[in-house]
């Protein structure tokens, strides 16, 4: 281990070395750009992009293009990259995943890359943590971008902006932040967007019936922002596109009433670490006895194929029971069953648990279950990301995730080094007998601390721990903040001013990511918070701004002088990197700082993971509730929980992963087909030559054992997708070849008509539309079927085989059956199809949200501008 992370760090010190000679050739660029005017620089953006088209390599350009950023940066911003931001900006272009730590400047940063890489005019995305930021960076950064003449979007929930400096926005934070389409958007050198936003987009234009519909580009350079967070923490759940489905819901009710009558240990067992449930065999009894009961038993088995689809909800059930919680895992709120993030703490509004988990859950809450729904499309992030021709990422915390990065995202991890040393002092944790002991100390240490003036961020795990602190802060008289799963934009106003004189803002662990805490305040916040709208009223907003500032910087002083931030953390999050991630948030550019965590033995890591040893210690040392203890024994014994952890998440996205390759072969084969279609390619040739293989086969089925033909029964086949005439009369003596060539005549005749009369234009749109009608109905089909075999599969192969050997087998064959599908469907449509104008209806845009469900009345998600239930939901 120790080994390993040497040579890590080796391996470190050699990536750092190499950058530098371009960190120098950037900087010998300097004087020079400094005496350009502003025309000359942005000229530069011109010279550059030929440069490019006449053969030369971005590594050539990376100086000049890195020193026109800097100097852009400087004269909008007033902020000069420093030496280790290039050193940043040069990991990202390459590639790779840059470690700096929160507050380096990773905004700045990746202003470098995105410009260098923009000159290729391929269109480079910047992927966002929340949609606050995706507004937030390209409006902050954009002057930037502005100076060079390289155009800059942001795309957001239902919305896309185009940066302009002269556009005044009714709220004035969003000055700068045109409105224009999504498809423009997507036009512009540099997007700023969130995950979900891009990958949607990528879903609906998979959906889309005409490339007019569409709004990406091909997929080119991704920097991903916090790329902890987004590859790593949120990779855990799929995007899905999904609509309702006619499904029933009472049986949720049933299962649910079933097994809330099932005993612990004696019907069921729970693997807390695992989070699985598994049923006994009396269990098992029991509910094929109820389920008897109910009629509702269609073989003797509870686990007999005919039964699958029991299982689904029996499973489901059971974990909503046993392993989810309310108020922990989700909160009910005007009867509805919201999830609550387990990393943020924040309320998921619109997003759901998939595979029947929700509805399990509602039937178990007693709300309305809502109907279930059909997926559209999916795709984990892990393979949408995948699918860009270069990845980057930056972040404060990845080096403890080094192995994951590289085995899934082929993404390597240096670690930057920070501009100015950490002086932050970390403090042994305090590990104490009891949780509430430990919430005890906790709010008198952060009494204490608010009395003396120094500010305090406290982290904790979840809502229900915030505001049982909150309380606790409220009964001592502690003026607090609170930060729960509220909107973005107003914890990132809170968290932005956490660092002032006496500050005490409570947080769940990474509300406000992102957003930076500038001790003494920040005072472009405060001046916005007045309500001063810096385009609208120029002098009286400079005016505030220089007296908030003068005012922020004094405080600063203090608070300086007092320690500057502490960070309180009240248990030790699962992954270490959040911990990591929590104590960041002090200590930047060299400020001072501290943090200590507070743990107790009944905190739920420690419960699971800690072991014995632990508990040992406290009980050998004798120690009452409010005794805390100090040892890198019970440290080390924490972290190596964290570990074991950290490992079980990794396995668990792993598998994830291996499970969506499957799926993801057949999408990229659909999805690069429905690509060829929209862009109009000549379907013409496919579909004859599937008509000829339906002929064949079709002659091939109405054999007998023998090899004679049964001419009644192929002339009914044939009947059923060719428009043969009613006189026609088989010979079924004729040599089969002989046969099929003179249907197979016949049948081109019939289709050479059909075009004749209705033109060939229309024809090949035609074919277009029953192509893509056809895949899309079966393509959706073939989802719901893939889940509903894994499921089976699971529950089949459970201690045997391994079952994703038997799901990649299984996937292949019902792939196959989609691809002889598809063409049995076109060949029996095509004939038959005719086209209906109707007038062009302009295409709404339209958001799905992970989980989200259409209404039947909504427009439909495919953005087809149709009703749903006239378009995808028919
Ligand atoms: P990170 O994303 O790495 O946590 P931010 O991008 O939020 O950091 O930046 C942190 C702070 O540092 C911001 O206030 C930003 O303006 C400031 N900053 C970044 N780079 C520079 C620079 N080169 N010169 C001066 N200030 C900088
Ligand atoms: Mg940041």
């Amino acid at each position: 281990m120790f080994k390993w992370l040497g040579s890590l760090t080796d391996s470190n010190e050699r990536e750092l070395k190499k950058l530098s000679p371009l960190v120098q050739a950037t900087n010998s660029l300097e004087p020079q750009f400094e005496r350009l005017s502003d025309a000359e620089l942005r000229e530069k953006t011109e010279e550059l992009k030929k440069r490019l088209t006449d053969g030369e390599t971005l590594e050539e350009i990376l100086p000049p293009a890195f020193a026109a950023v800097r100097e852009a940066a400087r004269r909008t911003l007033g902020q000069r990259h420093f030496d280790v931001q290039l050193m940043g900006g040069i990991v990202l272009h390459q590639g790779k995943s840059a470690e700096m730590k929160t507050g380096e400047g990773k905004t700045l940063v990746a202003t470098l890359p995105l410009y260098l890489n923009a000159l290729t005019g391929k269109g480079c995305h910047l992927v966002t943590l929340n949609d606050y930021l995706a507004r937030r960076d390209p409006v902050w950064m954009g002057a930037i971008y502005h100076l060079l003449g390289v155009s800059v979007s942001s795309i957001v929930h239902e919305a896309a902006y185009i940066y302009d400096p002269a556009y005044s926005a009714s709220d004035p934070r969003w000055n700068g932040l045109r409105p224009i389409s999504r498809r423009e958007a997507y036009s512009a050198d540099i997007t700023y967007g969130t995950n979900h936003e891009f990958g949607f987009d990528y879903l609906r234009d998979n959906m889309a019936r005409d490339l007019s519909q569409t709004v990406q580009r091909p997929l080119y350079y991704a920097i991903v922002d916090e790329v902890d967070n987004i590859l790593i923490d949120e990779a855990r759940t799929p995007l899905i596109i999904s609509g309702p489905s006619p499904e029933p819901t009472q049986r949720y009710y049933a299962f649910s009433r079933i097994v809330s009558r099932l005993k612990p240990q004696e019907d069921f067992q729970v693997d807390e670490k695992e989070r699985a449930v598994t049923l006994t065999d009396l269990g098992i009894s029991r509910v094929e006895k109820a389920l008897k009961d109910l009629g509702e038993l269609k073989a003797a088995g509870l686990y007999d194929a005919a039964n699958y689809y029991l299982s689904y909800y029996l499973e489901s059930a059971l974990k909503a029971m046993v392993l989810f919680r309310r108020d922990k895992d989700y909160v009910v709120k005007d009867g509805q069953v919201i999830i609550v993030d387990e990393f943020t703490g924040r309320l998921m509004f619109g997003r759901r648990y998939s595979e029947g988990l929700h509805q399990a859950i509602e039937a178990k809450e007693g709300v309305k279950v809502q109907q279930e729904t059909v997926t559209y499309a999916t795709i984990t992030l892990q393979n949408y990301f995948r699918m860009y021709e270069k990845l980057a990422g930056m972040t404060g915390t990845a080096v403890t995730e080094a192995e994951e990065f590289h085995k899934i995202y082929k993404l390597e991890v240096v670690v930057i080094p920070t501009h100015k040393d950490m002086v932050r002092v970390d403090h042994p944790d305090r590990v104490y007998k009891t949780e509430e002991g430990k919430f005890r100390a906790a709010a008198r240490e952060i009494e204490e601390l608010h009395k003396k003036g120094q500010p305090v961020l406290v982290g904790t795990t979840s809502i229900e721990k915030n505001e049982k602190l909150s309380e606790m802060l409220g009964l001592r008289g502690v003026p607090h903040q609170v930060l729960n799963a509220k909107q973005h934009e107003k914890e990132a106003s809170i968290i932005a001013q956490a660092g002032r004189l006496a500050a005490v803002t409570v947080a769940t662990n990474m509300a406000g990511r992102g957003v930076d805490i500038i001790l003494g305040g920040n005072p472009d916040g405060l001046a916005l918070g007045r309500g001063l709208d810096p385009l609208a009223q120029p002098e009286e907003y400079k005016e505030a701004l220089a007296s908030l500032q003068k005012q922020c910087a004094q405080e600063r002083e203090k608070v300086v002088d007092l320690g500057g931030l502490f960070i309180l953390g009240t248990e030790r999050h699962e992954a270490r990197r959040i911990d990591n991630q929590l104590r960041g948030r002090s200590g930047r550019q060299g400020d001072p700082g501290a943090s200590r965590f507070y743990i107790s033995l009944e905190d739920e890591l420690v419960r699971n993971f800690g072991g014995d040893r632990v508990k040992a210690v406290m009980d050998w040392a004798g120690l009452d509730e409010d005794t805390p203890i100090e040892h890198s024994m019970v440290s080390k014994a924490i972290e190596n929980a964290q570990i074991k952890v950290e490992a079980i998440n990794f396995d668990i996205r792993k598998h994830l992963v291996e499970y969506d390759d499957v799926l993801n072969k057949h999408r990229e084969v659909i999805y690069g087909e429905r690509r060829k279609t929209l862009s109009g390619a000549d379907l013409r040739p496919n579909i004859l030559e599937a008509i000829r293989e339906e002929i064949a086969a079709v002659i091939e089925a109405s054999a007998d054992e023998h090899g004679a033909l049964d001419p009644e029964k192929l002339q009914a086949e044939l009947f059923t997708f060719l428009p043969l005439p009613p006189t026609l009369s088989l010979d079924g003596n004729k040599p089969r070849k002989e046969l099929e060539e003179e249907l197979v005549g016949l049948a081109e005749r019939l289709y050479q008509e059909k075009e004749e009369k209705i033109g060939g234009e229309d024809m090949r749109l035609l074919e277009r539309l029953v192509m893509l009608g056809t895949m899309d109905k079966l393509w959706v089909e073939h989802l719901t079927l893939m889940e509903n075999m894994r499921h089976g599969i699971g529950l089949r192969a459970y201690g045997q085989a391994d079952p994703l050997v038997a799901y990649k087998r299984e996937g292949h064959n019902l792939f196959q059956s989609l691809l002889s599908a598809t063409k049995y469907d076109v060949v029996r449509t095509i004939y038959k199809a005719g086209i209906v104008r109707q007038a062009p209806q302009p295409r709404e845009p339209v958001g799905v949200a992970a989980g989200h469900k259409t209404g039947r009345n909504d427009p439909c998600p495919c953005g087809s501008g149709k009703k749903y239930k006239k378009c995808h939901g028919k």
